[in-house]
């Protein structure tokens, strides 16, 4: 018997499609201003992969100058 496997939990990344491992975790409020789609809306806690975090930064980065792309 294995009991011990319960401890271990690896959080896999919570955009739609996605099976890699999550590197970090967001609040659904900042992940949500991305265009990132999850599997599960009613998240809190958004766990991301690296490829997906650098998409999220690279989204949320760009968001301030945004408005001066838009003339
Ligand atoms: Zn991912």
């Amino acid at each position: 018997m294995s009991l011990a496997n319960h401890d271990v939990e690896v959080k896999v990344c919570d955009v739609a499609g996605c099976t890699k491992d999550a590197e970090r975790s967001f609040n659904i409020k900042q992940v949500s201003r991305s265009s990132l789609q999850l599997k599960d809306s009613g998240l809190r806690q958004v766990h991301l992969c690296k490829d997906h975090y650098r998409e999220y930064k690279k989204e949320t980065k760009g968001a301030r100058s945004l408005d001066q792309v838009y003339e």
